[in-house]
Formats: C-alpha cells, sequence, structure tokens
C-alpha cells in the first residue's frame, strides 16, 4: 500500500536541489537539436498547489522555494529552474509549484517525448489531468523501475532518466544500484539523476557506493557527479538533508553546480558539498 504523497514536501530545500539539478540536465539536453526522451520512474501529481490542504499541513515549500531571493533568481545557473517555476504561477512566492514532469515537459520541444510512472491513485489521477492529453507525453500505471527498463534505450538515444522513489521501502537503496547495472547494459550512454534523502541512520551510503562504483558494459567506470545539502540546523528526526547523483554528468553541469552552491546554500541555511568521479 502506498502512502507517500509528494504534496505534502512540495517545494522543500530536497525539492528544490533536486529541481534545479534536473532544470540543468535537461537545458543540457536542449544544446543540441536531435531529439531527446524523458523517463520518470516516480513521476507524482506533476502539479502541486500551495493551498491544497496537504501542502499546507507541514508548509515546507516556506522553508525551500519560499525563501529564494532576488539574487538567487537573477544567477544564470538557476534561470532554467526559475523559468519552470514561472511557467506555472504569475505570482512570487508561487501559489503553485511543477512537479518533475511539468518541469521536463516545459522544457521539452517538439521533438521531444516523455515517459512516465506513477502508481499512487490519486497522484496518476492529477498527473493524467495535468499531462494525460499531451500528445508527446505517455503515462504509465506501473512500477517505474520496471516500466522505464522495459523502454530503453530510446531510438534517438539521447536523454534522461530521473530516479526519484519516496524511499517508504528500505528495498529502494538497494534496487536502485540493481536497476542501473541493468539500464546501462541496455543504454551505455545514458543520463541519470538519482534524489535520495540523508537521515541519521545514513542509509543512502552503501547506494552511493555502489553508484560510484558502477561499470559500462565494457568495464569502464561510468563518470558521476553528487551534490548534497545538509541542514545547518537540522531536527532530532527526519530528514537532514538530500543529496542527487548524476550519472554520465553532461559537461559543464559540475561548473553550473558548484557557481550556484554558495547562493543556495545562502538562501535556503544548508551546507552544499559537491564530489565527482575521477575520470571526469
Ligand atoms: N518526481 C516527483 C517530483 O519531483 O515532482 C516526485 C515523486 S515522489 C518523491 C515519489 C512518487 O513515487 C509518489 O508519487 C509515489 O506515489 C510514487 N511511487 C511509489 N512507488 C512507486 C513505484 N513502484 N512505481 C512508480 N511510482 C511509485
Amino acid at each position: 500500500m502506498l502512502s507517500y504523497e509528494h504534496a505534502y514536501h512540495i517545494g522543500n530545500p530536497a525539492d528544490v536541489l533536486k529541481h534545479w539539478v534536473l532544470s540543468l540536465c535537461l537545458q543540457h539536453l536542449n544544446r543540441k537539436p536531435r531529439e531527446w526522451t524523458y523517463f520518470d520512474t516516480h513521476a507524482g501529481e506533476g502539479l502541486y498547489h500551495l493551498d491544497d490542504e496537504r501542502t499546507q499541513r507541514l508548509g515546507e515549500w516556506q522553508q525551500g522555494v519560499g525563501k529564494l531571493s532576488p539574487e538567487l533568481r537573477q544567477q544564470p545557473e538557476f534561470a532554467a529552474y526559475i523559468r519552470a517555476l514561472e511557467a506555472v504561477t504569475d505570482t512570487w512566492p508561487p501559489q503553485t509549484l511543477p512537479g518533475s514532469p511539468v518541469i521536463a515537459a516545459g522544457e521539452s520541444r517538439a521533438q521531444d517525448s516523455l515517459v512516465l510512472c506513477e502508481r499512487h491513485p490519486r497522484a496518476l489521477g492529477a498527473l493524467r489531468r495535468q499531462l494525460g492529453r499531451h500528445p508527446r507525453v505517455s503515462i504509465h500505471e506501473r512500477d517505474g523501475y520496471e516500466g522505464i527498463l522495459s523502454q530503453l534505450p530510446p531510438a534517438s538515444g539521447r536523454g534522461l532518466v530521473l530516479i526519484d522513489p519516496s524511499y517508504e521501502l528500505a528495498s529502494d537503496y538497494e534496487r536502485i544500484p540493481q536497476w542501473l547495472n541493468k539500464a546501462v547494459q541496455r543504454w551505455r550512454q545514458m543520463m541519470v539523476a538519482v534524489w535520495y534523502p540523508c537521515l541519521h541512520h545514513e542509509p543512502h551510503l552503501a547506494m552511493v557506493r555502489a553508484i560510484q562504483g558502477l561499470c559500462s558494459p565494457e568495464g569502464k567506470p561510468l563518470s558521476w557527479l553528487k551534490v548534497e545539502c545538509h541542514l545547518k540546523a537540522p531536527p532530532e528526526r527526519g530528514l537532514l538533508g538530500a543529496g542527487m547523483m548524476v550519472v554520465n554528468p553532461p559537461w559543464g553541469l559540475l561548473e553550473q553546480l558548484q557557481a550556484g552552491a554558495h547562493r543556495l546554500a545562502q538562501d535556503l541555511a544548508l551546507e552544499v558539498t559537491l564530489h565527482h568521479s575521477e575520470n571526469d
């Protein structure tokens, strides 16, 4: 039984990190005219309204999107992310926030397509209302790991996979590296972004190490980039921070993250750390 609903957490600092990195990856794909495909294993609702009672209950966005300064909003490294936010709201702070599929749909061009998986009935209904009639979006009510693996590689050979589970099931930490090992056999060049929470008992560490050790079908280590945000005033329980790992990161992404990290850290009271593979 799925109980997690992203509407409770939309726009929090962990979400800002994820959607910022996602927007940059999509922006990189748009640098070439050739089409790309975006795959979202855990798509969520697509669009979130801040007056939703679930979102109001915790108000987490106020510590995230709600704290983005005018300086950050002017910085070039955040342009794609801010464009995604402004595409769905006329006001600041926003009244509506985009989830990952809406961000990808917004960045997509006439030649690009999206493949989305979601299993929660309420999230699926919202996602279908939001993007179900979009001609280049296919939505699947199925397990995201199986559903997306069966679609790889895309015909164009270009694209991005976002893996963003709720980690309600501890098995996600093992399933992701296993999934990546299979996926890379099918699609050597795939760019993949994996979001993960940082918790007191650090269940993400083994997963991160496994991703750092990924190899191509020929046995060559894959390049990766890791960005983590830790709250400067962490709570006694719950989320201490979050990370994003990008496998096969686009050239220049690291420098963009380095250039934006200081401002993000200041605005959201975070420590931001960046690491990358040696083969970059
Ligand atoms: N990626 C979204 C975004 O950034 O806007 C948020 C996704 S949320 C963290 C995780 C979503 O995965 C939830 O909507 C949940 O219902 C869904 N989910 C959980 N298990 C799933 C599975 N096995 N396959 C597909 N979706 C699943």
